[in-house]
């Protein structure tokens, strides 16, 4: 595989950005080589800048729930360009995006648009902390709310790729108010709540964690948890920034038929372009400014362009079945994977929900710690070059996961599977 304009793009982007890049998991620190540098994607398909073709999984890490370049994303984004790219005035779209996130969606009543998923969490703990006067929170080990100070603790794929746990550079004194628990541990959540109950302003879960492996919880446990921020008068966080338009339209909430108290989305909702939004019921979101005292503001907030392709993305979401389909096809391809790594007794099995799956090196489907079965990159190392070797992209680290969109069609799937097949049989 002809690499050398990516190393050179490399070398230049080297001089300018830490690591190279603009978010760390993209520096390739994980697996072999340089970063492969993308010119362009059309539908399942990327290319680089040396011309090479792969059936892309990461979709930008979930964004792409349409592949790429859709038309109607397209030509929406396009439309509304020819009127200006910002206003710092209300527009129409931004009513319009609100309105197809609201009315099918009986979680939240309001919603305030952001322009990522961290600042989607962040203002979503600080509504949380105002709305009910208190200043704990619990998050649980593995899940990532994006780079904020007060949740960097126990967080995800980047830290983790790393080796590291935390990040430098946050006060012991702002993380002192986060409590971090297990997932999937009831006598952790009771034994928290019996200390901090009457402290706690929120609890935040990724309800189907996808940042550090994909962990499935059991829905006994999310139902506790439920259960038990309504008995304590504590909110409960749904970090829906992955799962949310991705599993069904109102994400894991819909999926799991579990009602949070606010709520946080990202990636799908902007179509590709940078959007984040925090929601909840009308008494809770009137704590907001300028209804309430809770403080939250941005320049690019709402941005005309962003909302445009995120009301055609989300249309397209709406049509029915269309995440009965997105599932069907998921699992097909990796059941086809599967079956052929448990034929030749491969340690190795593709865990999913919806249309996310995640390349896990041990032949269980539910695994609840992927610090235990990822931490050694070397296998995931060899599995990701012989993936490209094949013309499949993948994130660049063992506790990402892929994502398969609305045009990985049968056909596009059947292909892939049978890369993943090839290249499990090279690696093991
Ligand atoms: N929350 C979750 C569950 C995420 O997966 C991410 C990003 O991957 C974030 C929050 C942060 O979103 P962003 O990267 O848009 O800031």
């Amino acid at each position: 595989m002809k690499r050398s304009n990516s190393e050179k793009l490399y070398e230049k982007a080297l001089e300018y950005f830490p690591g190279g890049v603009n978010s760390p998991v993209r520096a390739f620190k994980a697996v072999e080589g340089a970063p492969l540098f993308i010119k362009k994607g059309k539908g399942p398909y990327i290319w680089d800048e040396d011309e090479n073709q792969f059936i892309d999984f990461c979709c930008s890490f979930g964004p792409h729930i349409l592949g790429h370049n859709y038309p109607d994303v397209h030509q929406n984004i396009v439309d509304t360009l020819e009127n200006g790219t910002s206003f710092g005035a209300p527009t129409k779209l931004e009513s319009d995006l609100a309105e197809i996130i609201i009315s099918r969606n009986p979680y939240v009543d309001k919603i305030r648009f952001v322009s990522s998923g961290t600042e989607a969490v962040m203002s979503g703990i600080r509504l949380a902390r105002g709305y009910t006067g208190k200043n704990k929170i619990i998050k649980f080990e593995g899940c990532y709310h994006g780079h904020f100070d007060s949740l960097l603790v126990n967080a995800g794929s980047g830290l983790a790729t790393f080796g590291e746990s935390s990040s430098a550079g946050v006060p012991q004194k702002v993380v002192e108010d986060t409590i971090v628990i297990p997932l999937n541990d009831e006598e952790a959540l009771e034994a928290a709540f019996e200390k901090h109950a009457d402290d706690l302003a929120c609890v935040i879960i990724e309800p189907i964690p996808a940042n550090n492996g994909l962990l499935l919880q059991e829905k006994s446990f999310l139902l506790k948890l439920r259960e038990m921020c309504t008995e304590h008068g504590v909110l409960l966080f749904f970090d829906e920034v992955i799962s949310g338009f991705r599993v069904a339209f109102s994400g894991a909430a819909e999926y799991y038929d579990i009602a949070p108290d606010i709520v946080s989305y990202g990636k799908i909702i902007g179509g590709g372009l940078p959007v984040g939004a925090y929601g909840a019921k009308k008494h809770i979101m009137q704590s907001v400014s300028p209804d309430g005292p809770v403080y939250q503001a941005g320049t690019l907030s709402g941005n005309p362009v962003a909302m445009a392709a995120g009301i055609a993305q989300l249309t397209v979401c709406s049509q029915p079945g269309f995440y009965e389909d997105q599932e069907a096809r998921t699992k097909t391809f990796v059941e086809s994977v599967n079956a052929h790594a448990k034929e030749k007794g491969y340690d190795f099995s593709l865990v999913t929900v919806g249309s996310i799956f995640w390349m896990a090196f041990s032949d269980q489907t539910t695994i609840r710690s992927a610090a235990q079965i990822n931490a050694d990159m070397t296998p995931f190392k060899k599995l990701h070059k012989a993936l490209l070797e094949r013309s499949v992209y993948v994130g660049p680290s063992g506790y990402e996961v892929g994502f398969v969109s609305h045009v990985h069609t049968k056909e596009v799937l059947e292909n892939a599977a049978q890369q993943f097949k090839n290249a499990l049989d090279a690696v093991f």
